[in-house]
């Protein structure tokens, strides 16, 4: 019988410390929402003790989402594993997950403890952790650095302590396969009781071997891998779920070895990380970059038609990419709603027409609406229709510019029953719109960040508008805007974020 190996998906709290990512509540509750539909087996949903902010989202997803194991990373002290429990409790299946450095150089320079001191400060971690819940993750940080010896000795104390999972990481993204196999196999021969727990690994793409790395620990042992959506995290990023489940999959004579993902949740779920982090993926991207599955080539070409297997080891159907285009100028409700419930969509009628309506209007100008651009808008109007009653609305907008005039904007809303129009000059049409927006918000909205990305190709795309602004106190607020017109798209933007700022106001 196939081993079967877990999926601990640390998007939320890895991925999330990717530079340039910031993802609000609101949308990790999404993402974590779209984890469970993936069937990971656990999502680390933030670092509790960090802020707030991530408190708040870790005990949001623990109260939503159902399935997976709903993880706090907190580290090897008392109070950070109080916060963490704080959040994690409201889940079905609540886990710790608490973590020290065993390494020599990060003992000394980072900790200041000796080998001894650390090894008794995880150990009383892992039992203050149990007397909150079973479920109790150790990681012994920068585990591919420490002493082999050393690290079995820890192992072996925290699974007596109670330990469930015992996560051996490459930090900082320094081993190489076969030595980190080794590593893997060394501790489960040298520590007793390791059948008494599960060996995870994290692994770190520093020199673009995460996933080499995590393959070859699974052949040596290892049950449980620690990955992200789309590969994002911590500098280089971490291992990639999707090449990982696929490795799998694809290779399940060679692993012996399966997981519970659902591979058609892939792409949907690799979209929308891409989107809601603004982390693009880059085309060549295995799996699921745009090119994972094109066939450029006449001779790769001609033998893919007359059989795939000449030159295609997966289809693109396996990961819930369809190649044929779902929805056209013609087709209606029915194939919208066909194609969306094949990607994992629930949406009430009225939510449907809407979508519809919009892809309909997409396909009256650009000739082909691709899945990706489906995805979009129909991410955009659930969203919408979460986010309820907007305070503000726009109603009219006009911009003029040209290489003689001076960029200007008048647009016309209504906020709060309340009809309001201004008009401002910039130094482009977006810079107008957002000191017209100002003015009829009538506070200063500072723009920190403003991102544009066409979903599929041409001048006719989708375009896809992300903004971070900040309000006078400071607060960030990050948003995005999604329409055929970059104008169009970056004043929804702005709207969008003026909303959510009103919806902060009467919190
Ligand atoms: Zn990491």
């Amino acid at each position: 019988m196939k081993r079967n190996v877990s999926i601990f998906d640390t998007t939320l709290r890895d991925g999330e410390q990717s530079p340039g990512a910031t993802l609000t509540t609101d949308e990790k509750v999404k993402i974590a929402l779209q984890l469970a539909l993936l069937r990971v087996d656990t999502i680390e949903a933030g670092f509790p003790i960090a802020s707030n902010d991530d408190f708040e989202a870790v005990k949001l997803v623990a109260q939503t989402v159902d399935g997976p194991y709903v993880a706090g990373l907190c580290r090897a002290v008392e109070k950070d594993i109080s916060r963490a429990w704080d959040a994690v409790k409201h889940a079905a299946k609540p886990c710790i997950h608490t973590f020290i450095a065993t390494s020599d150089i990060h003992l000394q320079y980072k900790l200041k403890v000796s080998r001894e001191e650390a090894l008794a400060m995880a150990v009383s971690a892992v039992r203050f952790a149990r007397n909150c819940t079973d479920r109790v993750e150790f990681s012994a940080e920068d585990a591919s650095r420490s002493d082999w010896d050393y690290l079995c000795r820890v192992t072996e104390a925290v699974i007596d302590a109670g330990a469930s999972v015992v996560n051996l990481p490459d930090t900082v993204g320094y081993a190489e396969p076969e030595e980190f196999g080794r590593m893997i196999r060394y501790v489960r021969e040298h520590v007793p009781n390791i059948d008494d727990a599960v060996i995870s690994v994290h692994c770190h793409n520093d020199l673009g071997l995460a996933v080499a790395n995590s393959l070859e620990a699974v052949r040596n042992g290892a049950g449980q891998v620690e990955c992200t959506v789309n590969g994002i995290g911590e500098r280089a990023g971490n291992a990639s779920l999707e090449e990982l489940v696929m490795n799998f999959k694809t290779r399940a004579e060679y692993f012996d070895a399966d997981t519970n993902i659902d591979t058609c949740q892939i792409f949907k779920t690799s979209q929308m990380v891409s989107r809601l982090t603004g982390i693009t993926i880059q085309r060549n991207k295995a799996i699921v970059g745009r090119n994972a599955f094109a066939h450029e080539s006449g001779i790769h070409q001609h033998g893919v038609l007359s059989n795939p297997l000449c030159y295609e080891i997966m289809n693109p159907e396996m990961i819930g990419k369809k190649t044929e285009i779902v929805v056209g100028k013609h087709s209606g409700k029915h194939a919208v709603r066909d194609g969306l419930s094949s990607l994992g969509y629930t949406f009430e009628e009225h939510q449907l027409n809407t979508i519809t309506e919009r892809i309909k209007a997409l396909a009256d100008k650009q000739k082909t609406v691709l899945q990706e651009d489906i995805i979009a808008i129909a991410d955009d109007v659930l969203n919408e229709s979460r986010m309820g009653v907007a305070a503000v609305k726009l109603e009219e907008v006009t911009v003029t510019t040209g290489n003689k005039t001076t960029p200007t904007a008048v647009i016309t809303v209504d906020y709060a029953g309340e009809k309001k129009i201004a008009a401002a000059y910039g130094a482009g049409v977006i810079d107008a719109v957002a000191k017209a927006m100002t003015k009829v918000y009538g506070a200063p909205l500072k723009l920190e960040e403003y991102e544009l990305k066409a979903i599929t190709g041409g001048t006719d795309a989708l375009a896809d508008v992300s903004v971070l602004f900040t309000d006078e106190e400071g607060r960030e607020y990050h948003t995005r805007g999604l329409d055929e017109d970059i104008v169009m798209a970056s004043v929804k933007a702005l709207v969008n974020g003026i909303n959510q700022m009103e919806r902060e106001k009467r919190r």
